[in-house]
């Protein structure tokens, strides 16, 4: 009898701490989501490697068309998500998402320096970005940047996000001139 209550009382102590263990790992592993590694930009913001090296590239692109990117705001901790979201919720500062909903802190987010949506950056961006995996996702936020490649749609061979034909510099050239010599 004692020995039924005894493994009773195991049973229920295993239900009432199981969940709360799995669910404490699952939250603790949600700022950078799959053990994902974050890494330093020049100006000091953290990104998730891929976005970070897909960054790296379109802002290396970008520089050959003086269109000069700037990572006003990368990842993000929890806790700096929380500031953010409280003072938003207080009218106080821009609109920012509810902690553990926004990209990031998940380093795959940029808040870009563009302007407005009439700046030759931010018509860069709408030209090029999706070519490096980087997708517009709030309506309202055209400086919020995600790196989404799996869902960002390749450009058509020769053309750009928005279907105008790539300005290709010209690779042609030294070998028509050799052609001319011989
Ligand atoms: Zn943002």
């Amino acid at each position: 009898m004692s020995l039924a209550l005894l493994r009773w009382g195991v049973f229920l102590l295993l239900c009432w701490f199981a969940p709360q263990a799995l669910a404490g790992e699952a939250n603790s592993r949600r700022p950078t989501a799959r053990g994902a590694k974050l890494v330093r930009l020049k100006n000091g913001q953290l990104l998730q490697r891929d976005a970070a090296s897909a960054y790296q590239q379109m802002k290396a692109e970008a520089r050959t068309k003086n269109i000069y990117l700037w990572v006003r705001s990368g990842y993000r901790s929890p806790a700096k998500q929380r500031r953010l979201y409280e003072r938003y919720r207080k009218g106080k500062g821009p609109q920012a998402a509810r902690p553990g909903r926004s990209n990031h802190q998940r380093g795959l987010a940029v808040d870009l320096v563009i302007g407005d949506v009439t700046t030759p950056t931010y018509d860069w961006l709408v030209s090029n970005a999706c070519r490096f995996g980087f997708k517009r996702t709030v309506r309202s936020e055209p400086w919020h940047w995600e790196y989404r490649p799996r869902t960002t749609r390749e450009p058509e061979p020769g053309f750009d996000c928005v279907g105008r034909p790539l300005k290709l510099p010209r690779p042609e050239t030294p070998s028509v001139a050799s052609t001319e010599k011989s």
